[in-house]
């Protein structure tokens, strides 16, 4: 029987029935029973999805003191209704490739929760994409789109098609091929796609040009991070990435510090990353790393973001091109880049990029603040070793928050069928990443662990994500 007698009245099932396990009693020792027996409901129903129970793990264990705070929410089962999507949606995608071969792919888009506004969330195409990843980040979207207080529900989507080596030609008759299967759940006041890892101002033009054609609608707002001539919004490539630079400099300000003259290693070289380096530049520091997934680059005289995003985004070519061409850099094969010297690390490649032992690594060498400027990208323990370290860390729900808020952003530009310069724009990220290291910081503050970013940004979102559900009923 379930620990709590209430929790089968809400109506979870007989999965309720708790699997013997030991992590979720002792990690989870201080959340109310009913809350503990959801978690035992999610390993049970979801044994083969590692990414959505860790994500999930991390919000339970971090929202104790708001449960406790708040017993209508747990009265209310808030926690039971979150941990399920609203809906999912799983498709085959098939296309033929240019040597006229069929190929399948698997399509998912996961709406996760409406509550606070359309289904919102990127797409991501990579051969890692199953279920358990796509659950994970759309629920992680959740408390991030909450957060940045902007009336955006949460979601996630994509597929395991590799645009790794393929032709624009294979890359577009792909795109395609998705949209007719995903256009009939999209809208502008239903579910607004983005981008995500795989898919980038290209993959979006041939994905909006298809949705266009099947509906017949120049519906600017089913789409963000549109070309800038076609309704997307300036700032919208950058500001994932600066978005989690400002979010460091927010950290570091609450203990007088700055970006000035500090040493910074970013992960990854795509979007988010490429933007993170910019802006890191702009803020006096000198970022000194970027990596794929063959290895990392290390440059002593800071990484040249225009040679970086040349070889990344025009040519497509690996790292290793950045150490051939740029005689200050070298390349490390088959390594990250956390063994650098640093006093800050934006980890911007994917999810558990960084665990324990770089944690440790890069502690011993100083580290003052981490902001993630991917989503999960520290595993567990990372995050553990940081905080008991005092190192600043920022989680990627508050620190890349900026994306998705300047994706809200296009979508009132495109209601308003308006367009705001990229100063104004730049401008209101500021402010909003701003106002999202406060609510965490203040979150975190109210319920008795000051300076704790993760449990301040987890409890902010619920909380408002929480609310809103109350209001609006049992659905
Ligand atoms: N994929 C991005 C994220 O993880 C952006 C989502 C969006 O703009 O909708 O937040």
């Amino acid at each position: 029987m379930p620990a709590n007698p209430r929790a089968a009245l809400i109506g979870t099932g007989p999965q309720l029935l708790r699997p013997e396990s030991t992590t979720v009693t002792e990690t989870l020792s201080a959340v109310p029973a009913v809350v503990r027996d959801v978690y035992a409901t999610v390993q049970a129903r979801d044994p083969h999805e590692p990414e959505f129970q860790q994500a999930v793990h991390e919000v339970l264990e971090s929202i104790a003191p708001v449960l406790e705070a708040h017993p209508e929410f747990v009265d209310g089962g808030i926690v039971e209704r979150l941990v399920e999507p609203e809906r999912q949606i799983l498709f085959r995608v098939p296309w033929i490739d240019d040597r006229g071969r069929l190929q399948v792919s698997r399509g998912f888009r996961v709406q996760f929760s409406s509550v606070l506004g359309p289904y919102k969330g990127g797409l991501r195409f990579h051969p890692s994409v199953n279920l358990s990843i796509i659950k994970f980040l759309g629920f992680e979207q959740i408390f991030k789109n909450a957060l940045t207080g902007q009336g955006i529900g949460g979601a996630k989507g994509g597929s395991d098609f590799d645009p790794h080596g393929r032709s624009d030609a294979e890359i577009m008759r792909f795109c395609q091929s998705f949209m007719n299967e995903l256009y009939r759940h999209l809208g502008e006041h239903t579910d607004v796609p983005a981008g995500d890892i795989g898919v980038g101002a290209r993959e979006i033009g041939y994905l909006f040009g298809q949705y266009r054609k099947i509906t017949n609608r120049h519906e600017s707002g089913m789409f963000t991070g549109k070309g800038v001539q076609w309704g997307g919004a300036e700032v919208r490539t950058e500001a994932t990435g600066y978005g989690a630079v400002f979010f460091a400099q927010e950290m570091l300000a609450m203990r007088g510090a700055s970006l000035e003259g500090a040493r910074v290693a970013v992960s990854g070289s795509g979007n988010v990353a490429i933007y993170a380096i910019k802006k890191a530049w702009q803020l006096g520091a000198t970022p000194v790393t970027a990596s794929d997934s063959s290895g990392y680059v290390v440059d002593e005289a800071g990484i040249d973001v225009d040679l970086l995003r040349d070889i990344k985004e025009r040519e497509r070519s690996r790292i290793s091109e950045y150490a051939a061409r740029r005689p200050t850099a070298r390349f490390v094969e088959g390594s990250r880049p956390w063994q650098v010297p640093v006093d800050i690390a934006i980890p911007s490649a994917t999810q558990n990029e960084l665990g324990e032992g770089d944690a440790r690594t890069l502690i011993a060498n100083g580290v003052r603040a981490v902001a993630e400027g991917a989503n999960m990208p520290s595993t567990p323990g990372a995050v553990a070793a940081f905080q008991a370290a005092d190192v600043l860390f920022g989680p990627g729900k508050a620190a890349n928050a900026g994306g998705v808020a300047t994706s809200a952003l296009e979508m009132s530009q495109n209601a308003a069928r308006q367009r705001w310069s990229f100063d104004d724009s730049e401008t209101k990220l500021r402010a909003i990443m701003k106002a999202v290291h406060d609510a965490a910081f203040d979150a975190a503050a109210r319920y008795g662990r000051p300076g704790d970013y993760v449990v301040g940004a987890n409890s902010a979102g619920f909380e408002r994500v929480a609310h809103a559900m109350l209001a609006q009923g049992v659905i």
